[in-house]
């Protein structure tokens, strides 16, 4: 008997309560602001679009919230997830250092989705909501959010951006088959996409724009409310039982990590991961470096501004402080539609700025290249997201092949990328071009921010 391969809890150790990074940060966030007024949002602004206690964990300040039995019950589906040791890949590598990847390509979307998706339908359906309204990108959250309502009774409308509504058609039967409706977005059905069509006909759409229709829907009609899949803190909060399982799946081995890496679109499951492991460090119990990466053709926290934004393109969402590449900036359609946000989650945005973790961009090219290794060796096709963190983990390790270092890596492998396949297809006959944000676009795109008082 070698070391294990798969780390696994029982049912029984499944975290009962998720971990709010807040309350050990040596400062709060800034506030949320109300982009009429400028005075922080207050719990009335945020009731049209979501449930009291979703907008009560938003702003939480206690270190643990419990999780729900009726969602327990949803995440016993698939939880807790297995932690992996990639031994298959550390041989290829000829590396002394430790890999190990959190798999949440077990749940029923295929991701790590579903960890926020399940309390967000829980909580609408528990104030007496009938609908939720969503953007998805790549169509995770779509797909995760129309499991989530069949679930708890509830209906599902989504927004898909339309470069992967194009690209991604087994997405969308997906998510109609768990019963939700799905909408090419910008679509003719609400304000803000005809305002985008009438400008160009042709728009690939973007998150920011999807989330736009989303919300306007919502707003709109009194039993309907709107989910949002990254970004804001309560799915931050909900993605950390991620971080708790691996925590308690590092302790069986007897072993802790030296890095965690990432992949960050909106930062959810890389918070997710991370902020148990945070909590360890700032305790002084744990020495662990953080890393996030993110795409070059989308550097919200490499390349944008710390700077009060709007989340969505039309601007109806209130004011973060975020770092972001400005709320009209639409991203080349590189294939990690998940990682073509124009902003960062604020609480990730905060701690970033207090230099908790640090991070960096990756073309796509070199992100599959790993994603092809990754899947030739530990037999798992990654989602596009994820292959930008294990591009790092595989350079990392290759470094300690040269200092015969064994550093512990944990990546956290958030999805699997069996409905991404033509972009692997594209990769493998060499039609990925590479995107890297110029100088030029991201002063234009920044040009658009908001001006807010100081
Ligand atoms: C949505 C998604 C992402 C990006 O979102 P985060 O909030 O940054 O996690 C990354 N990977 C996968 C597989 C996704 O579905």
């Amino acid at each position: 008997m070698g070391e294990p391969t798969k780390i696994l809890l029982n049912e029984s150790e499944m975290p009962r309560r998720w971990y709010n990074v807040v309350a050990d940060l040596p400062s709060p966030p800034p506030p949320v602001l109300h982009p009429g007024t400028m005075a922080p949002v207050g719990p009335e602004d945020l009731a049209p679009l979501f449930p009291m206690e979703l907008i009560r964990q938003e702003v939480a300040t206690e270190r643990y919230v419990d999780i729900p039995e009726e969602v327990l019950e949803v995440y016993r589906l698939w939880r807790p997830s297995p932690l992996y040791r990639a031994h298959r890949l550390e041989k290829a590598l000829g590396t002394p250092a430790k890999i190990f990847y959190k798999y949440e390509g077990v749940s029923p979307a295929g991701s790590h989705k579903p960890n926020t998706a399940v309390p967000q339908a829980y909580y609408n359906a528990a104030a007496g909501i009938r609908r939720l309204t969503t953007e998805t990108g790549a169509g995770q959250w779509g797909t995760a959010l129309a499991f989530a309502c069949a679930q708890y009774g509830l209906d599902c409308e989504v927004w898909q951006v339309r470069a992967s509504y194009d690209q991604k058609p087994y997405r969308r039967i997906m998510i109609e088959t768990f019963g939700g409706v799905i909408h090419p977005s910008p679509s003719d059905l609400t304000r803000a996409g005809r305002a985008v069509l009438a400008k160009d006909s042709e728009s690939p759409g973007s998150l920011g724009i999807a989330i736009s229709e989303a919300v306007e829907v919502a707003a709109g009609s009194p039993d309907t409310n709107y989910a949002l899949g990254s970004v804001l803190n309560h799915v931050l909060l909900h993605q950390t039982v991620i971080g708790e399982e691996a925590l308690a799946q590092f302790a069986k081995v007897g072993l802790t990590p030296d890095l965690i890496v990432g992949c960050t679109g909106g930062g959810s499951n890389f918070g997710g991961l991370a902020f148990p492991f945070l909590r360890e460090k700032l305790a002084g119990r744990m020495e662990v470096t953080i890393r996030a990466v993110e795409p070059a053709s989308c550097p919200s926290l490499t390349k944008g501004v710390y700077a009060y934004d709007f989340g969505d393109t039309a601007g109806m969402t209130p004011l973060m402080k975020m770092h972001t590449l400005g709320h009209d900036f639409i991203p080349d359609p590189i294939h990690a539609g998940g990682l073509r946000y124009h902003g960062m989650s604020p609480l990730l945005s905060h701690i970033y700025e207090l230099g908790l973790f640090e991070a960096e961009a990756r073309t796509q090219r070199e992100c599959f290249e790993a994603g092809v290794r990754f899947a030739r060796t530990e037999g798992v096709v990654p989602a596009p997201e994820p292959t930008h963190a294990l591009a790092a983990c595989i350079d990392e390790a290759l470094r300690c092949k040269e200092s015969g270092e064994e550093k512990v890596i944990l990546t956290a492998l958030c999805g699997h990328g069996h409905l991404d396949l033509a972009a692997y297809g594209a990769y493998l006959s060499d039609a990925l071009v590479d995107h890297e944000l110029s100088e030029a676009q991201l002063a234009e795109a920044v040009a658009s921010l908001p001006a807010v008082p100081s």
